[in-house]
């Protein structure tokens, strides 16, 4: 007997499936589930639409927002067939989802070719010493926009 969370996850599995085959991309699958129910679902669409954010678990954030017309997923937990990346769970985190079910661990995925280690090591390190160059310059100028949000008073805050 299966339980209602292997019920969601299964689905979660069989998009990894179906957008692999379709050869859309990765063989990742998510969907995201609302008070028992499934309310958005994704697989990976990083071929098929030439967007390296196209992960599963960001295109079903982005289907589920739709579907509740906010960008806010509290009370939504996301099933997902693959620990997600450091992008994704950045993304998790900014949905404010309640909870992560996951399938293979980012362990597996190193083995078939997507390592995504290498990123959680690179933000262990500090800026000076990453792989990718980053310059902090105008941040007067930046900072002018920030002190406008910061005193605006019609502001929906998130
Ligand atoms: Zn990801």
């Amino acid at each position: 007997m299966s339980n209602i969370n292997d019920q969601f996850m299964a689905e979660a599995i069989a998009l990894s499936f179906e957008g692999m085959r379709l050869g859309e991309g990765g063989p990742f699958g998510a969907v995201i589930v609302k008070e028992g129910k499934i309310i958005a679902k994704g697989y990976n669409q990083v071929i098929s639409s030439n967007d390296p954010t196209a992960h599963a678990e960001v295109v079903a954030i982005r289907h589920a927002c739709q579907v509740l017309q906010n960008f806010d997923l509290k009370g939504c937990e996301l099933y997902t067939s693959c620990e997600p990346c450091p992008m994704c769970l950045g993304a998790i985190y900014w949905a404010r989802l309640d909870k992560i079910y996951y399938g293979n661990s980012k362990i597996d995925a190193a083995k078939i070719g997507f390592d995504d280690n290498f990123i959680y090591q690179e933000l262990e390190r500090s800026i000076d010493k990453r792989q990718l160059p980053m310059m902090q310059i105008m941040s007067e100028e930046a900072f002018k926009a920030f002190q406008e949000w910061a005193d605006k008073q019609d502001k929906i805050p998130y």
